[in-house]
């Protein structure tokens, strides 16, 4: 085991991510965000993604298209005394498992809910993920701008629906129409829309400003500091309770108060867990694991990257780091960091960072770097897909191409490539349909092929393992029609229907058939 060295770098750094339903404002929060690292500079208001000007998150043309977020990013911008590191990620449901494992790689999330509609199903979904790890979660109240539902009745939803405690740090003069800023309930300080400031609640300032609705606030601040929760940040860093602010993100009101809370109160890097023991991010040796993969980030460098998530130690321009699952010792010269829409190459970092590896096939996600000891890092998960489709080439001369495309970008874990052992299908599995036209769409954009899918006989995918090598043999050899590698080489079985699994799980008893992969 490593000695301890206090890293203050690493204590420095907030790394987080926003989870919301789409629509939320997860992608205007996040600019308005950066905006105040100054991690990008845009006059004026920033539109929306329909517009012209497309959020600095999103990467693909088939995102500006459609209106989704596809792909997941990293934007390190510093703040005060912090480091913060966004982790993006994408809002349609289709492509939940890359979110669910961005989610491990962080150290806590900020909620974005729409006002107007309150805690909505992707969101739940996605508190079901952070709470596996207890991420505290600091939550954000979107688009007072307009009528939405009382900011009561809001936070009571927040406690029902999510059972998180809600202690507001935030509380809205008025909405809609009416809505003329922040009151903020810790400092006793009223933050206006029009850029003004007064002290003190009972200002009387306050009273020839907003008239009517001064009271009302002074009533409502009473009555949350007689029955809300107030906050408590051991609560908070246990995921039990959520501070709560309001805003409207579009016209960048209410944010900065939360990103000013955010960089005192947010956890730094925290423990991670791998099989052999519980690493700690001041430990000096380095470590770290991949989460993600995505091909063709930038259009004028065809690469892949390797996301890693920094969990210990310091990574330093050039130095030799062990590729566990490989065993192999590979010399990191130019590592790149994702500050805004500029990939700048990182001379060092620390825990809490994540960097990109340029990748050229042999890095798969839930890989460990270290300095030599052989770690695994658990926890990232790999689900089986529930749809399947064959892909069919319009042009049979580009079969190449296909197979280079198709690999490359189910390396990236959103979609799965799976090759039957007895036939020469490329068969595609997906958690939603929307991967498959994403598929198609890239292959035709950076690999220029032209492939459609169709419909193909298999209902549902489980990996394969067995430790009695004859027995595995057997298996192979009588069901080798129903048998297929994966991306990475691993041995699943692709079932023509739910029935003949269960069959077939039956029969073989000694074999073990798992639905997600660990990788
Ligand atoms: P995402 O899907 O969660 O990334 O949401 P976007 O940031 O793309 O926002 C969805 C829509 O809501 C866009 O049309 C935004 O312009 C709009 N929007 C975002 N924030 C606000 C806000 O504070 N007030 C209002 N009225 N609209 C907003």
């Amino acid at each position: 085991m490593s000695t301890t060295a206090k890293s203050p770098e690493g204590h420095r750094r907030r790394t987080f991510a926003i989870i919301s339903h789409p629509d939320a404002g997860k992608t205007t929060v996040t600019e308005k965000l950066l905006l105040f690292g100054g991690a990008i500079q845009l006059a004026g208001t920033v539109k929306g993604r329909k517009s012209d000007r497309h959020a600095t998150s999103d990467w693909m043309a088939l995102e500006k298209e459609r209106g989704i977020s596809v792909t997941s990013s990293v934007m390190q911008f510093p703040y005060r005394d912090a480091m913060v590191n966004l982790l993006d990620t994408p809002g349609h449901e289709d492509f939940s498992e890359d979110t669910y494992r961005t989610l491990t790689a962080v150290d806590s999330a900020l909620m974005v809910i729409d006002a107007a509609k309150g805690v909505e199903e992707r969101t739940i979904k996605l508190m079901d993920v952070c709470r596996l790890r207890n991420t505290p979660i600091i939550t954000f109240m979107n688009k007072l701008d307009r009528e939405g539902r009382d900011p009561m009745d809001l936070m009571d939803e927040v406690e029902t629906v999510l059972k998180m405690d809600c202690a507001p740090i935030t509380w809205p003069v008025g909405m809609g129409q009416r809505f003329r800023g922040v009151f903020h309930l810790l400092e006793d300080c009223v933050y206006l829309a029009n850029g003004k400031q007064i002290d003190g609640l009972a200002n009387p300032e306050l009273d020839e400003i907003i008239g009517d609705q001064a009271q009302e606030l002074r009533d409502e601040i009473d009555l949350l500091r007689e029955a809300g929760n107030a906050f408590d940040r051991s609560a908070y860093l246990a995921g039990q309770l959520t501070p709560v602010f309001f805003g409207s993100a579009i016209n960048n009101f209410g944010l900065k108060p939360l990103l000013d809370c955010f960089v005192e109160m947010a956890p730094m890097p925290q423990p991670h867990e791998a099989t052999q023991r519980v690493v700690d991010p001041d430990e000096a040796s380095f470590s770290g694991f991949v989460f993600k993969i995505q091909a063709n980030m930038d259009p004028n460098h065809r690469d892949r990257i390797a996301f890693m998530r920094v969990c210990s130690g310091v990574y330093t321009k050039g130095m030799k780091l062990r590729h566990v699952r490989t065993g192999k010792d590979v010399r990191i010269a130019n590592a790149i960091t994702f500050l805004a829409s500029d990939r700048d190459h990182v001379e060092n970092a620390y825990a809490g960072d994540i960097i990109g590896l340029h990748n050229h096939g042999t890095i798969q996600i839930g890989d460990t770097f270290t300095e030599g000891e052989p770690l695994k890092f658990t926890g990232i998960p790999n689900f089986a897909p529930e749809l399947f489709r064959r892909a069919v080439l319009k042009d049979p001369m580009r079969m190449k191409a296909l197979q280079k495309g198709l690999v490359e970008l189910c390396e990236e874990g959103a979609s799965q490539l799976f090759r039957p052992l007895t036939r020469n299908d490329l068969i595609v599995g997906a958690v939603g349909s929307l991967q498959f036209d994403v598929v198609a769409f890239r292959l035709k954009h950076e690999y220029g092929v032209d492939c459609q899918f169709e419909p193909v006989g298999v209902a549902t995918a489980r990996w394969v393992h067995c430790d009695d090598a004859r027995m595995l043999a057997d298996f192979k050899d009588r069901q080798s029609d129903n048998l297929a590698l994966d991306v990475s080489g691993e041995l699943a079985y692709i079932a023509p229907t739910r029935v003949n699994l269960q069959l077939t799980e039956e029969r073989w008893a000694d074999i073990e058939f798992y639905a997600t992969r660990e990788h």
